[in-house]
């Protein structure tokens, strides 16, 4: 048995879950490390732009530029799963104006000023900004947009111009779960596995969807660098080696490694078992 068969159902209540600092051996963390693959062209916009060109956000790190999709974004896309999966229809949480009461507050934090609470909650689950293995490319795409009026009068094209991310590229992605329970690594993979094919692209038709491929689940505090990690990869490390040398010998505070074949039987379980007990969970608070 893994440690994943030893952690807590819950609790996924407010009130119930310890606050306060976090004690990270006593109450512990999960690390997970992922690759997530862009399997459709993607525009990863951060504001927009003014003129007719769209630009994807891009980033100089680890020596290079690199395309760069930000953290809150796919945060905002989970939770958005999240309280679809697990909240009431009727429920008044969103992802714009969080309840600071519901299970997804307490996995994912929140901020309510205007309820006049003016309440903040931790974040248990923290994502860290994805940057791109490949290196940034200036690959301008000139697209046309038409509207009703090209029909009608034969007027009115707007065209304009895009810097997408292309398919096949690749990003790091390193989560944490603090004060982890099952509810939380299991919701949190579900959520995952959803947004991933609804995308993070911020156009219906630049969708963005993604494929994660999880290759390692620690119980600790895992040291791991995304800037080591596209270092070492600009080296001629592959992926697969970087990660069997990590796991052999782990930097940080870990007790137990759930890798490969492992990590996917684990994602598989966890993610039936959430959407069971998410169905009951909606269920008992209507
Ligand atoms: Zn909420």
């Amino acid at each position: 048995m893994t440690f994943i068969g030893s952690l807590k159902e819950g609790p996924w209540r407010f009130g119930e879950i310890p606050s306060g600092r976090i004690n990270l051996l006593k109450e512990g963390v999960i690390t997970l490390f992922g690759i997530k693959r862009l399997e459709s062209e993607a525009l990863f916009v951060s504001n927009e732009g003014i003129g007719t060109l769209r630009e994807t956000s891009k980033v100089v790190f680890a020596g290079k530029e690199r395309y760069w999709l930000l953290a809150r974004k796919v945060n905002g896309v989970i939770r958005r799963v999240l309280l679809d999966a697990v909240n009431p229809p009727n429920s008044n949480c969103s992802v714009d104006n969080p309840c600071i009461e519901c299970p997804v507050c307490l996995m994912l934090g929140g901020l309510s000023a205007e309820r006049g609470k003016n309440q903040a909650v931790f974040a248990r689950v923290k994502l860290q900004d994805l940057i791109s293995v490949e290196p940034y490319e200036y690959d301008e795409k000139f697209r046309v947009r038409l509207n009703e009026k090209v029909l009608t009068a034969g007027e009115g094209t707007v065209p304009f111009q895009e810097v997408v991310v292309p398919p096949g590229t690749r990003f790091p992605f390193i989560v944490r779960i603090f004060k982890p329970n099952r509810f939380d690594l299991a919701a949190f993979l579900y959520a995952n596995k959803i947004a991933d094919a609804l995308g993070y692209g911020n156009y219906t038709k630049l969708r963005g969807d993604v494929s994660t491929e999880w290759k390692f689940i620690a119980d600790g505090m895992a040291f791991i660098s995304a800037f080591d990690f596209l270092s070492q990869l600009d080296l001629g490390t592959k992926p697969d080696a970087w990660v069997k040398d990590f796991i052999s010998s782990p930097k940080g505070v870990v007790r137990e490694i759930i890798s490969g074949e492992d990590c996917k039987q684990v994602e598989e379980d966890l993610i039936s078992w959430f959407v069971d007990k998410s169905v009951k969970l909606r269920a008992s608070s209507d």
